[in-house]
């Protein structure tokens, strides 16, 4: 374990099993993350990466197994504004509404700390609209702010869900796939935002991906996951293309 004496966990996993009918998506999953690490989840497909993703966000109960956010069980957080403090998800679907402008996207990272009637009257206020600018201004697209987000690139979008967790402000971010749609460039600039939000919070950073080179650059350690086990559980700089390969089952021995 590559947590710190002393510190406490951010997010400590015992033992978690989840299964869909017959088949077990997790089987017996033991992670701790700590204040300040990166950790990438890598694995091949149907590894159960977004299975774990979606449990560690409380958005899927677990068939068993007990798990921990921020030192508090996590069944038993309250959902709205403790819930939305301590975990953001941005899914591999952003879960935008497409339909309305960008601002009100981004505004939406607040609900949960908002009450309903406070989120009503905030989604027009001026100070509001501030801060949705200003982090739309950090990601490089202020410009759009009044666009109706379904008008935008998936590169855009994937930056007015990253603003709209900027506004939630979460200990702990979890991000599913969060560069497998974008050109190697935009990719790099989204794992910069996403690495300095959680260093910024003293958070931790949790995030599906499959690029070594990236995994090596932007993280801290690495989580191989296949058939819903982990595999190794290792520092960054160890993920040599022979580990990555033997997680993700390529040969690359010449064939005579
Ligand atoms: P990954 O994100 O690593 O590709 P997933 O966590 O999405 O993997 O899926 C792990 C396994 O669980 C896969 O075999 C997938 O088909 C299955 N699975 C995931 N979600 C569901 C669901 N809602 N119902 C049934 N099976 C599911
Ligand atoms: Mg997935």
């Amino acid at each position: 374990m590559t947590q710190t004496a002393g510190t406490a966990a951010l997010v400590q996993a015992s033992d978690i099993t989840k299964r869909f009918g017959r088949l077990r998506a997790l089987n017996s999953v033991d992670l701790s993350f700590a204040p300040g690490e990166r950790v990438a989840l890598a694995g091949p497909s149907g590894s159960g990466k977004s299975t774990l993703l979606h449990i560690l966000s409380g958005l899927l109960q677990p068939d068993g197994g007990q798990l921990f956010l921020d030192s508090q069980p996590a069944a038993k957080l309250p959902p709205g504004k403790k819930l939305s403090e301590t975990v953001g998800f941005i899914q591999q679907s952003l879960d935008l509404v497409p339909q309305l402008p960008v601002v009100q996207n981004v505004l939406a990272g607040r609900l949960g700390q908002w009450g309903l009637f406070r989120s009503l009257a905030s989604l027009l206020s001026p100070r509001e609209r501030d801060s949705a600018y200003r982090a739309l201004t950090r990601l490089g697209i202020a410009d759009k702010i009044d666009e109706r987000t379904s008008r935008l690139s998936g590169g855009e979008q994937q930056r007015v869900a990253i603003a709209r967790l900027m506004l939630q402000n979460p200990k702990i971010i979890l991000a599913d796939e969060p560069v497998s749609s974008l050109d190697p460039a935009r990719a790099e600039e989204i794992l910069e935002v996403l690495t300095s939000l959680a260093d910024e919070s003293q958070g931790a950073l949790i995030a599906s991906l499959h690029d070594p080179a990236l995994i090596r650059k932007y993280f801290s350690r690495v989580v191989g996951l296949r058939n819903g086990v982990v595999q190794f559980d290792i520092s960054a700089r160890e993920l040599t293309a022979q580990v990555a390969d033997a997680l993700y089952d390529l040969d690359r021995t010449p064939k005579a």
